[in-house]
C-alpha cells in the first residue's frame, strides 16, 4: 500500500483538458490562437505583473578578443533590478544578433565558448545572466568561485514570486525582452533580425521567449524538448523554475512550439537525455509532431529541424551556426 500522491497527480494531468492545446487548421485560426494562448501565458506566468523602468544600460568594461569584442555591460529590467551581461561585438558584423542563454550549474560565462562562435561569424551575441544565476544569485548564496558555478537562488526566487502569481520563467523573459529592446537598437544591429539559442535551462528560456516574443526570428533550443507530464510533473525533484502555475491546464510543450510557427526553430534532442522522461525518445516525438503540425500550415517555409543525436543531456552544436546564418544574417 502506498499512500503518496505523484502518481495520482499524473493521472489527474491525462484526464485535464488543456485550454490552449493546439488545433488550429489554417493560418487564421493560428494566428487567433497564438495570440489568446500568449495572452494567457503572459498572465500565468506574472509575466504582466512585471514592472518597466528605464533600462539605462551602460557598459562596465571592455576586452580585445579574437574577431570581436568583448564587453561587459549591465541594465535595469525592473525597477531595482539589474542584470549584467555581455556584448561580444564582432568586427564584421553580419547585421543579427543572438541571445545566448545559459542553463543551470553557473551563469553567463558558461555560454561563452557558443557565444564566440557566433561572433566570430559575424553576429552580435548578447550574454546574460538569468535570474537567480550567476551574479544574480541572491546575497546568501554568493561567496566563494567554487559556489558561483554550482549554486542558483531559482527555488528561493520561485517560492518568493509565487505569492504575486509569478514564476521564475516568466521573470526571466521578461528579463530578456527588455534585453532585446537594447540590443535591437545598436549600430550593429538596428534593422536587422533578433534570434535566441540555449541549451538545457537556456533552451527553457529560448523557448519560452520566441513563444512569447515575434522579435525572435530564429530559435535554438537544446535538451528541453519534452512532454511535461513525464518529464516535469512526474520528474517534481526538478528545479523550481520549469513550473508555472497553471500550467497543466494551459499547454504543453509541443503548443509552445506551435506558437514559433514559421519562425525558425531548431529543437535539438539527445537521444539517452534521462529527462526526456521515461519513454525516453517517444515523450519528445510526441511533442515535435505537434509542433509539426503548425509548421505544416506553412508549407513554403520550411523552418522547422529537429535534430536529435547520440548521447546524454549534453549540448551539441552541429548545424546551428549555420541554420542562424541561414535564417538571420545579412
Ligand atoms: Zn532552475
Amino acid at each position: 500500500m502506498y499512500y503518496d500522491t505523484l502518481e495520482a497527480l499524473a493521472e489527474k494531468y491525462d484526464r485535464t483538458p488543456k485550454q490552449f492545446a493546439f488545433a488550429a487548421r489554417s493560418r487564421e485560426e493560428h494566428r487567433l490562437w497564438r495570440e489568446a494562448a500568449g495572452k494567457r501565458l503572459w498572465e500565468i506566468t506574472g509575466i504582466a505583473d512585471c514592472e518597466r523602468t528605464p533600462a539605462g544600460a551602460q557598459k562596465t568594461g571592455e576586452e580585445q578578443k579574437d574577431g570581436y569584442r568583448k564587453e561587459s555591460w549591465q541594465m535595469a529590467t525592473e525597477p531595482g533590478i539589474l542584470m549584467p551581461f555581455y556584448l561580444l561585438r564582432p568586427e564584421r558584423p553580419n547585421g543579427a544578433a543572438v541571445l545566448v542563454l545559459h542553463g543551470h550549474g553557473g551563469g553567463k560565462e558558461l555560454t561563452e565558448a557558443f557565444a564566440e562562435e557566433l561572433a566570430q561569424a559575424g553576429f552580435l551575441a548578447a550574454c546574460p545572466d538569468e535570474r537567480g544565476s550567476g551574479e544574480r544569485r541572491e546575497r546568501f548564496e554568493q561567496g566563494d568561485e567554487e559556489a558561483l558555478r554550482r549554486g542558483n537562488s531559482h527555488r528561493e526566487l520561485m517560492q518568493a514570486a509565487l505569492g504575486f502569481g509569478q514564476s521564475l520563467i516568466g521573470l526571466a523573459v521578461w528579463d530578456l525582452m527588455r534585453l532585446a529592446d537594447v540590443v535591437a537598437d545598436l549600430p550593429e544591429v538596428r534593422g536587422g533580425k533578433l534570434g535566441c539559442a540555449g541549451f538545457s535551462g537556456g533552451g527553457q528560456q529560448a523557448l519560452w521567449l520566441a513563444a512569447l516574443d515575434e522579435r525572435m526570428e530564429a530559435a535554438v533550443t537544446g535538451g528541453y524538448f519534452y512532454g511535461m507530464r513525464d518529464s516535469l510533473l512526474r520528474m517534481s525533484n526538478n528545479c523550481a523554475c520549469n513550473y508555472v502555475p497553471m500550467m497543466w491546464k494551459t499547454m504543453d510543450m509541443g503548443d509552445l512550439g506551435a506558437m514559433i510557427a514559421p519562425r525558425a526553430l531548431w529543437i535539438a534532442s539527445g537521444e539517452s537525455d534521462p529527462l526526456n522522461g521515461q519513454r525516453g525518445l517517444e515523450n519528445v516525438y510526441e511533442q515535435v509532431a505537434v509542433t509539426k503540425t503548425a509548421y505544416a500550415l506553412y508549407p513554403d517555409k520550411g523552418q522547422l529541424v529537429h535534430h536529435v543525436y547520440p548521447g546524454g543531456h549534453v549540448w551539441c552544436g552541429d548545424g546551428i551556426k549555420e541554420f542562424l546564418l541561414e535564417k538571420l544574417a545579412r
